[in-house]
């Protein structure tokens, strides 16, 4: 051996140049090899493992559902799995409705795009595909939808995009919290009813607040980008199932803490409480109904992932969940809605900065969630956000654009 050596030593003496550009190039080669293998192990995880339907399984889905109600919960990952959510639970869980069979889908480990920031997220989700496809990445995203930038959503639709192309008479309500969504993410078309939650709402309706009636009417909400152009509206509290109890949870809130604080979870209790009057009160009016609640992402960066803060914030998210429940359960809504619960990210545990955008598992592994007649029951296979467009078109019969990045994953619907 110490002969060997000895050799070795004197060879590479004798070939000094030989043995530098060797080393180099081996130096080099294990460095591209080693970036690559990280590189495609984070790029390949955001590929789509699903299908694309045929013609007959989505001209089979035509007609199956009246509407479909789509909760954006912003931040909460998986969280859902972690702490006590007996709405969620109620809602995503197998049932029988008269003669109904109602099958729920449930996965705490979907892969979010990345990086992990709101807007990047949520325009993958709306319009199927890659950050890198839509243009919204890393720089100032969120403030440029707020702002009221759109993608090009002649290339990149999205599924509400794609539904009213197929139905011209459609109509699509949403309501936010995080205006983002609304301002930049959705199209802008006159068939899509969009609402915006400000404090002032919340001011509004108690103000206006006719204890007769248990409504409250004329709450100047705004409608549209330049949040100057507002509309009267009316949210009625005098839901069959939850009567009262908007107004109820409003005033013991704004009495104990003020309007300071503690708006964002008033103004998400809002924005739940105008999907459910609108899509209740004209059950028939509209066929996709979203709503994006915001106060699990704020308590994120208050007080960080799993902290006693974020868990209350998951179950007033859990609370506004039942409500919904409740109101299409009581008006007999239940058969003929498909509930999709999305998120776009995590946050990271609490220590240093408490945020999201990066890459570990607890901002990446988002819940995703159906309930409805056509859905299979359990755990899907691997969902990814790019997916979310061509799910909900599939659901609704519609085919996906051909730009879309996602898929229908395997394991969702019945009848694959
Ligand atoms: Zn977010
Ligand atoms: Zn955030």
């Amino acid at each position: 051996m110490k002969n060997f050596f000895a050799k070795l030593g004197e060879k590479i003496k004798a070939n000094k140049k030989k043995t530098i550009v060797i080393s180099v190039i081996s130096f080099v080669l294990i460095c591209a090899i080693i970036s690559i293998c990280c590189l495609s192990a984070f790029l390949f995880n955001r590929f789509s493992d699903g299908y694309i339907p045929t013609d007959a399984q989505v001209e089979a889905m035509k007609g199956q559902y009246k509407r479909v109600v789509i909760i954006g919960v912003d931040g909460v990952g998986d969280y859902f799995s972690k702490t006590y959510t007996p709405n969620f639970d109620k809602m995503f869980s197998d049932k029988k409705i008269g003669d109904t069979q109602i099958n729920a889908s449930v996965t705490y480990t979907g892969v979010s795009v990345y990086p992990t920031i709101s807007c990047e997220n949520w325009m993958s989700m709306f319009h199927g595909v890659r950050p890198v496809y839509h243009g919204f990445i890393f720089r100032s995203t969120n403030q440029r939808v707020e702002r009221g930038e759109h993608t090009d959503e002649e290339k990149y639709p999205s599924f509400v995009g794609r539904y009213l192309a197929e139905n011209p008479n459609g109509k699509v309500l949403s309501v936010c919290t995080w205006r983002g969504v609304n301002n930049g993410i959705i199209e802008d078309d006159e068939r899509i009813t969009k609402y915006n939650s400000y404090p002032d709402d919340i001011k509004q309706f108690l103000e206006n607040y006719n204890e007769d009636t248990r409504t409250s009417s004329n709450i100047m909400t705004v409608v549209d980008a330049s949040e100057e152009e507002k509309v009267a509206t009316t949210v009625s509290d005098n839901i069959a199932g939850i009567e009262g109890q908007l107004y109820e949870y409003l005033s013991d809130h704004v009495e104990q803490y003020g309007y300071s604080d503690e708006t964002i979870e008033m103004r998400d209790a809002m924005t739940m409480q105008r999907v459910i009057t609108e899509t209740v009160t004209n059950p028939d009016k509209y066929q996709i109904a979203y709503m994006h609640l915001d106060q699990v992402d704020h308590a994120g960066h208050s007080f960080g992932y799993g902290k006693p803060g974020y868990v209350n914030a998951v179950s007033r998210v859990d609370m506004l969940i039942g409500r919904l429940y409740d109101a299409y359960e009581a008006a007999g809504m239940l058969e003929d809605t498909l509930f999709v619960l999305c998120t776009d990210h995590g946050h990271r545990l609490p220590g240093g900065h408490k945020n999201h955008g990066k890459n570990t598992d607890l901002e990446v592994n988002v819940t995703f969630a159906l309930a409805g007649k056509t859905i299979k029951s359990g755990t899907p296979d691997k969902y990814v956000e790019t997916d979310m467009a061509a799910i909900i078109s599939y659901a609704l019969g519609v085919k996906a654009a051909e730009s879309w990045q996602g898929r229908v994953p395997y394991g969702m619907f019945l009848g694959e």
